[in-house]
């Protein structure tokens, strides 16, 4: 079966490393409003101190049509090892790429002139980096991508292996283990009380 093929006739708009097809797949389903958008998903050798980073393209403001790249590290790093991404679990991959769909939706809603300052507060401000965050997060989950978004959150915090760095990191810039915690129980509430109200 050429599962390339068929991925690209769901999706308009849309290179997908067939390596990731299946995840990214999973995780636009829950964009319709993505559908149309340009979305490029990327293998990079290296993001300087990240996984995974949702942009817009630069030039694509000239245009009036928007497009997004996704980059993605071809390794997961480990303090003594690194894992080819696509080896994580699935549901992992899917939260962690919903969640930069997430980033998508939240620039999709800004002007060029917003995405200008979303991009120096976003340099400037950890406040701001927090808050950026959490709207990607939020989108994720209003979206229906919940309990992926706890897996990926799971699997950063059980993760002991990562390099110090990355924790650190993301203690000073990202949220810390303890706002990753309290975001999970707020998840897990907020998925239980949707759970009860009837809602997909
Ligand atoms: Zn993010």
């Amino acid at each position: 079966m050429n599962y390339q093929h068929h991925i690209n006739s769901d999706f308009t708009n849309k290179k997908i490393p067939s390596v990731l097809s299946a995840e990214i797949a999973t995780a636009l389903s829950f964009y319709p409003e993505l559908a149309h958008t340009p979305i490029r998903f990327q293998f990079r050798q290296r993001i300087k101190g990240s996984v995974m980073q949702a942009q817009p393209v630069i030039r694509s403001f000239f245009t009036n049509q928007r497009e997004y790249q996704i980059n993605i590290s071809a390794l997961f790093r480990l303090t003594h090892a690194a894992e080819p991404i696509h080896q994580l679990p699935a549901e992992v991959l899917i939260g962690w790429i919903g969640h930069e769909l997430g980033h998508v939706m939240d620039y999709e809603n800004r002007s060029v002139w917003g995405m200008v300052c979303f991009g120096l507060g976003y340099l400037l401000s950890p406040k701001y980096v927090r808050k950026a965050e959490r709207t990607a997060d939020t989108f994720a989950v209003n979206h229906g991508l919940g309990r992926y978004i706890i897996a990926t959150k799971h699997y950063i915090l059980d993760h002991t292996s990562l390099p110090d760095k990355y924790k650190r990191k993301i203690a000073r810039l990202y949220l810390s283990p303890d706002d990753i915690v309290e975001q999970v129980r707020a998840l897990e509430e907020g998925l239980k009380n949707s759970n009860v109200a009837g809602h997909e």
